[in-house]
This record gives structure tokens, sequence and C-alpha cells, in this order.
């Protein structure tokens, strides 16, 4: 049977697909609302184990998302997640953008709960709003002119 490891939005939007099914310690610390908590209990019943990735997943994870320039968008759980796919060879269910492409750019298979989802690998990098530098990685402002960055597609 196909292995999914499963984000918090499944929990939220009480749709999975039907394999072995997985998820982690910090996606079971944000499900808070009881109709989402009762559906994870119901997962578990019928075999939903909670797994951490192994650390050398979540530092692949971290490198990766550090060159496509995910790693501003992606929180601990999100890097956790994509890590225990990454150490189980799961496919991912999850309808977050980061997440769908720092898998895909790590070859993890990934799914979205609606259906919808990024259609190829993006990079990012960020364009100063004033003086139109541009940069690897998102700051909290422009270090030469101190205006706003904005996130662009650099391919
Ligand atoms: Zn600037």
């Amino acid at each position: 049977m196909t292995q999914y490891v499963l984000d918090t939005s499944v929990f939220l939007n009480q749709i999975h697909p039907d394999g072995d099914l997985f998820t982690v310690p910090k996606v079971v610390e944000e499900i808070r609302n009881s109709p989402s908590k009762n559906y994870f209990s119901n997962l578990v019943q019928i075999g939903l184990l909670v797994e951490s990735p192994s650390s050398s997943s979540i530092l692949d994870v971290t490198k990766m998302a550090e060159r496509t320039g995910d790693i501003g968008k992606l929180s601990d759980t999100d890097i956790s997640l994509i890590a225990l796919a990454k150490t189980k060879s799961a496919t991912i269910v999850s309808s977050d953008f980061a997440i769908q492409n720092v898998s895909l750019a790590l070859e993890i298979e990934w799914i979205s709960p609606d259906r919808k989802g990024i259609k190829s690998l993006l990079f990012w990098k960020w364009r100063c709003e004033a003086c139109f530098h541009i940069f690897d990685k998102p700051l909290k402002e422009c270090n030469i002119c101190g205006s706003t960055l904005r996130a662009i597609r650099s391919k």
C-alpha cells in the first residue's frame, strides 16, 4: 500500500487518501479544534502512526528549501513533514505550495487534498521594491536602501 504523510490541512478538511498513513508529532500539537481531534483519533484507530523524521532528512530538506528559496515560507512543522516523507519514501499530502515545491525538488511524491497544486518546480528570489536589487534569501528589508523585498520567481 502507498504510504502517505499527512499535513495539518488533512485533519482540518477531513479528507484523507487510502493507504498507510503517517504524520509528525508537530502536526498533532497543531490539531486543536474537536472535529479535527476526533478525525485524528479515528485515523489512529485505522492505523495512522505518528513518527519523527531522521535528522539527516531534516538537514537535506532545509538545504533544498534554502536552494529553492522556500525556507522562509516553511514552518518547523512543514520541514518535519517533508523530512518524514523523505525518510519513509512516502507521498506527502499537503495543499501548501512551498511544501509541494520543496518536495518536488527532492523528488518526493506529493498530492494535494483539493487536487490543485503547483505544476512545476519554482525557484524564488527577493527583489527590492525601491532599488530593484535582487537577493537570494528573504531579508527583513533591503540591506542597500532599507525598502521592502518582494518574492519573485527566478526561473
Ligand atoms: Zn533596495
